[in-house]
This record gives C-alpha cells, sequence and structure tokens, in this order.
C-alpha cells in the first residue's frame, strides 16, 4: 500500500488499482476531520462506503467534487454520521440526475433503513408515494456464513466486498438481534475497514486468519474511551498483538487524537483525509 496527496479534484476513476480516499476520519462529533465517510475508486467504478450528514458538504468543498457524482453507495449502519447524506443523495437523483443510486445493501438493512430513517423524509412525493425501489437500486449481497459471524459477499463494481456483521451499540448480554445493525467490510481480500464496532479481538483474529493476505486495516477508535461498548477503545486496541497494531490504522476520532501518539504505541497511524491510499 502506498499513499499519493490529494492534488485538486477528487478522483472517481483511476489506472485500475484499488484506491481509497476518507471524506473525513472523525467520529459523529468532530467539526475538524470531518466524518468517517470513504470512497473506493478502481479503474473505471467508485462506491462511496456511508454518507453522513457532512459527506456532500466535504465533497464540494473540500475536494473539488460533486456528491450527484457518486452513483455507487454501500452503507454500514444507520447512525447520521453515516446515513444522514443518503436522503440528499435520493432526492438529487429523483430531481437532478434523473438516476437512481446503486446501493448494496441486504434485505434486513433494507427494511430498517426505509422504514426507520428514510421513510420519514422522501416518501411523500408530488408523485404519490414513494418506496425505496423508486430511489435505489437495491444490490443484494449473498450470505456466505452464519456462525461465529454473520458475513455477506457481493462483487460489484469491480470489487470484491466482503461485510461482516460487527457489534456496535449494545450491551455484552445483548444478542445482535437487539443491537444496532452493523457492517465493517473487507474489500478486495486486501483491507478490512471496521466501520463501527465494539473492540472485538476475537472476530478481529478469526477474520485474519480466514483472509490472509488482508495488508491493512482501518479501525474505528475512541480516544478516551467515552463510548465503550460503541467503538473500540484505543487502550484496548492497545492490547492487539503488535503484528496486528502494525498494519493498523486508526480512524473515526475525536479532537482528543491529539493527545495519543500511535506510531509510538505501534500502530500504522492514523488514517487521514486528503490522502489516496493505493493498493497494487
Ligand atoms: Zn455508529
Amino acid at each position: 500500500m502506498k499513499t499519493r496527496p490529494f492534488i485538486s479534484n477528487i478522483e472517481l476513476t483511476n489506472d485500475g488499482k484499488l484506491s481509497l480516499f476518507f471524506i473525513g476520519t472523525g467520529n459523529a462529533f468532530t467539526k475538524t476531520s470531518f466524518q468517517t465517510n470513504l470512497l473506493l475508486v478502481k479503474g473505471k467504478e467508485h462506491l462511496l462506503i456511508d454518507c453522513g450528514t457532512l459527506c456532500s458538504y466535504a465533497f464540494e468543498n473540500l475536494y473539488n467534487g460533486k456528491i450527484t457524482d457518486i452513483r455507487n453507495l454501500l452503507l454500514t449502519h444507520p447512525h447520521a454520521d453515516h446515513i444522514g447524506g443518503v436522503e440528499e443523495m435520493a432526492l438529487a437523483g429523483k430531481y437532478i440526475t434523473k438516476q437512481k443510486i446503486n446501493l448494496i445493501i441486504n434485505d434486513e438493512f433494507k427494511k430498517l433503513l426505509w422504514n426507520q430513517s428514510l421513510r420519514g423524509g422522501i416518501q411523500y412525493s408530488e408523485e404519490g408515494k414513494m418506496t425505496f425501489e423508486d430511489y435505489f437500486n437495491q444490490l443484494k449481497p449473498k450470505q456466505i456464513l452464519k456462525k461465529p459471524f454473520e458475513m455477506y459477499e457481493i462483487d460489484a463494481f469491480g470489487m470484491n466486498l466482503k461485510l461482516f456483521r460487527t457489534r456496535h451499540v449494545c450491551t455484552k448480554r445483548d444478542s445482535l438481534k437487539n443491537s444496532q445493525i452493523s457492517y465493517g467490510l473487507i474489500i478486495d481480500d486486501k483491507v478490512l475497514f471496521t466501520a463501527d464496532t465494539q473492540y472485538n479481538p476475537t472476530q478481529l483474529k478469526f477474520l485474519l486468519d480466514k483472509y490472509k493476505n488482508i495488508e491493512v486495516i482501518f479501525h474505528d477508535c475512541d480516544i478516551k474511551g467515552f463510548s465503550r461498548g460503541v467503538h473500540a477503545a484505543y487502550d484496548e486496541l492497545n492490547l492487539l498483538p503488535a503484528e496486528i497494531r502494525a498494519k493498523t490504522y486508526l480512524c473515526h476520532y475525536s479532537e482528543a487524537v491529539n493527545t495519543i501518539d500511535a506510531l509510538v504505541d505501534g500502530f500504522a497511524g492514523l488514517a487521514k483525509h486528503w490522502v489516496y491510499y493505493d493498493f497494487d
């Protein structure tokens, strides 16, 4: 993996190699590093992973892009820093581009997303009642594993994507059925992006054992540990074996990130926006 600085306009195509670009690397509250939403680019294809409330603002004001150029979307879970900009994308598809958004989503999350998040804002229209299908083309990943961790897989936009169910907002005793629906992602068997998860070393070890070509991990991190049980805390991530820390970049962090030195603690570093992460 190599890094390359952002120059002037965000790229939605490249020479064919997988490239990651963080629209932001912050948590739900930070105002400086924006929200952890991630753009994948490979050849002529692109895929936006999550679209939070600040995503379209960052796209236009930081990167000279247009959110209406984004055709393909995958959502990890329904918190506003991850889906808060989806209503705008859906309406822009109806009124501006006249194109539906291609959305990678399984049936369980699709139902929740529409009924509990999006429907209140976009079900009514001057043409009558709208449905999910009026705004989105669903691309359904196939379930490949039930236990010990639910997993889904899809080949789309020139990429292989595996989604794994994470424990994000729930007590230790809660079953996943009673928790926030939430997925992390493995991209082309090379990159593991946790999205939002509690500290879960068993799951991390399982995935790294199963997919041995994973080069880099982007892991959410709560620096002060205020939201233990929601995100992985920095002191918990410090307990990971050195070889795992060495390939782990931290993301989804607060302004308190200035109080730690991830490199000194053996991590690969902090994920940054304004940077392309290129993979061979
Ligand atoms: Zn979340």
